[in-house]
């Protein structure tokens, strides 16, 4: 096996090893706590022909501690990359240890390297010898139960709430050893009210004991903020700047860490003795602003974040404004972590990056010659208007919500189907359902798209329209159902309502196979979808009217198709208030009551013929293009009534396409 000292190949390795290097052993688990002046090449880096960038680093510090395995006793798949970077000319890492996936408690193994590729130190609290459990006993309710228990003050546990809970191997340290635990942390606060209460718990998840708890915050010695950022006015494009609080923003003051902003845009942090030391000596603290966060990060094209600094003496306050002539990465920034938390609030949603798993929007600003948006992983941003329209980067996020819910794209990149067409569309829906504003696009597009439309869906076998054309028959649909509930029961509740009963169905929808489809029953399609949501049974009416405004209640049918007019839903003869057979429609089954042919009625619209009282049959009536039809619905639906059309007829009988009004309880 080749091995490399320096520049030099050997096959003496351990006692070369550990003659160059420094080493010393953790006294409890006996194996190297830390390793100074290894200067040696990994094997991967091939005696340094092969260059340590910050591509490979993780993967190259990882091969050589499984190149020197039998000396450093680190297991590499057990650790998780915390953090790299390149401090002056040294590479630096930092991987967390986990045991079956679970982080163990504050064991780390950090490596650095030098600039050539060399490894120069480890430093290492690695638990080799873990063997537990990794099945809780108890759970994180009984956990924060027994937590609570050692609050004393009424006020303060009435408003105790649990934050940052997580799933630990906990090592504890005795006297005869180190013993591992299965364990809840999580932090229990009341609230800004009460600051002192805030405490952190460490508790067996197997027998429940409280192995370790502490206060989270020390009195003195922190700093706070607040941090904010000029924008672009929301919706235009011409208008003055305004200057927002920036929520969910990382904040690192150096040596003390980070801390992120909260929705005032404050931070807050605890300065670390290091950090006191050196403003002692050079009379300052260094603080870093990233426009990077929990849910959001925007970066420069093809670039790298965005980063501004600060040098402040005073003890306690460090603000920090955003300012730039060209500020879109501020405005994407700023406007992804609004929809973000909408999201969360209006439809209960929180995003998850489908494509890296991270929690973030991810956007690049500033593309160069690119006159347009783009979804995707990161989203991109191009010429100004774009980056500076709300709108816009709304509807790019919500692309990417729904690729995550779908786990790919609706429809896209079939351009001229229905189910690109939901992509589009629902990215404008609830872009506009946020600002509450039909318009979609004003100030960054030529033509603004308009929700408040009259698109109608030509049939399922002619549909041949562009996404963000066809979107507007669909969202139209979306809008109106919105508009309807909005008049019923409010502004906020009606919004809300609509926007829960299309976020489930998207879900639900998602649920089933491809391809997509507006309301076609044989397909699936989210007509019957919003019908099945939950708010959606009770709301059938509504949802109806909709999508009748956008022509959108059609169905296709094919010989001995029964067809459920009310909930959309195709089966074979029975089921159904009727089925289509041999070019004729029966109502001859089980709990089918009868249809009649009203012959060619001219322009009269299905909202608004006749429905006659007698006359119908049970047993066919043929089926021809232009004729119009009442069916009884079925049984169960008593006094409802159908008027159905034929829209479209293959030559052989074989497949009928109907358009349809649903005339509830008349008669
Ligand atoms: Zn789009």
């Amino acid at each position: 096996m080749d091995f490399y000292i320096g520049e030099k190949q050997t096959k003496e390795k351990k006692i070369k090893f550990s003659e160059r290097t420094k080493t010393t052993l953790n006294k409890r688990t006996r194996i190297p706590k830390s390793v100074t002046e290894i200067d040696m090449f990994p094997l991967m880096l091939k005696k340094g022909t092969v260059p340590l960038t910050e591509k490979n680093v993780e993967k190259v510090f990882k091969s050589f501690l499984t190149d020197e395995q039998d000396f450093f006793k680190i297991v590499p798949t057990d650790l998780k990359l915390i953090s790299k970077s390149k401090v002056g000319s040294k590479w630096l890492a930092k991987f967390q240890q986990v045991y079956q996936g679970i982080p163990v408690h504050k064991s780390t193994v950090g490596l650095t390297a030098t600039e050539d590729g060399k490894m120069d130190s480890i430093s290492s609290n690695f638990h080799p010898r873990i063997d537990v459990p990794t099945k809780p006993k108890i759970n994180l309710t009984n956990a924060a139960q027994i937590a609570k228990e050692t609050f004393k003050e009424p006020d303060v546990i009435r408003n105790l709430k649990m934050e940052d809970d997580i799933k630990i191997i906990f090592p504890s340290v005795t006297s005869k050893g180190v013993t591992y635990h299965l364990a809840w942390k999580f932090l229990l606060t009341a609230g800004r009210a009460y600051p002192e209460s805030e405490m952190y718990f460490i508790i067996d998840a197997i027998d429940g004991t409280i192995l370790l708890s502490y206060a989270a915050r020390f009195p003195g010695a922190r700093i706070s903020g607040h941090v904010r950022g000029e924008i672009y006015d929301v919706d235009e494009v011409a208008t003055p700047e305004t200057v927002r609080a920036l929520q969910n923003e990382q904040v690192r003051v150096q040596w003390s860490g980070r801390a992120q902003t909260d929705d005032d845009g404050r931070y807050s942090l605890q300065l670390s003795f290091l950090s006191r030391l050196i403003k002692f000596f050079t009379g300052s603290y260094r603080v870093r602003f990233v426009l990077e966060g929990s849910y959001a990060r925007v970066e420069e094209f093809n670039g790298p974040r965005f980063i501004e600094r600060e040098r402040f003496s005073n003890r306690t306050n460090c603000d920090h404004t955003w300012r730039d002539a060209d500020r879109d990465h501020i405005n994407v920034f700023y406007h992804m972590n609004l929809f973000r938390d909408w999201l969360k609030s209006q439809v209960g949603y929180s995003w998850i990056n489908g494509w890296d798993g991270s929690r973030q929007f991810k956007a690049e600003v500033n593309r160069p010659g690119f006159n347009n948006a783009m979804s995707g992983n990161p989203m991109n941003f191009g010429t100004d208007p774009w980056a500076r329209s709300s709108d816009i980067i709304y509807h790019e996020c919500m692309h990417n919500v729904l690729f995550a819910i779908y786990g790919d794209w609706i429809g896209w990149p079939v351009d001229d189907e229905e189910g690109y067409s939901m992509d589009e569309g629902f990215a404008d829906y609830f872009a506009c359902s946020f600002t509450g504003d039909s318009s979609f696009g004003e100030g960054a597009m030529a033509v603004a798209r308009n929700l408040d439309n009259n698109q109608n869906y030509p049939s399922k076998n002619t549909y041949n329209i562009e996404g963000h054309t066809g979107g507007q028959i669909i969202a139209g649909a979306a809008w109106d159902l919105r508009e309807i509930l909005i008049a019923r029961f409010g502004a906020a509740n009606g919004a809300r309502l609509a926007d829960n009963m299309l976020f489930d169905a998207h879900q639900m929808l998602a649920n089933q196979a491809q391809d997509y489809y507006f309301s076609d029953p044989q397909e699936s399609n989210l007509l019957t979808c919003l019908y099945n949501t939950d708010d959606g049974r009770s709301h059938i009416q509504e949802i109806r009217a909709a999508f009748w405004n956008h022509n959108l209640l059609q169905a296709v049918l094919f010989d001995r198709d029964s067809y459920d007019f009310s909930a959309n839903v195709v089966s074979e003869f029975t089921g159904g208030d009727l089925y289509y057979y041999q070019g004729k429609f029966w109502a001859n089954n089980p709990q089918q009551r009868g249809v009649i042919d009203l012959g060619d009625v001219g322009a009269t619209t299905l909202d608004a013929v006749n429905i006659p009282n007698t006359g119908y049959t049970r047993f066919g009536v043929d089926a021809v293009a232009g004729h119009t039809y009442v069916s009884m619905a079925q049984e169960g639906e008593d006094a409802s009534y159908i008027a159905f059309r034929v829209t479209e007829m293959s030559g052989d009988s074989s497949e009928v396409t109907v358009e349809y009004f649903y005339h509830a309880k008349v008669g």
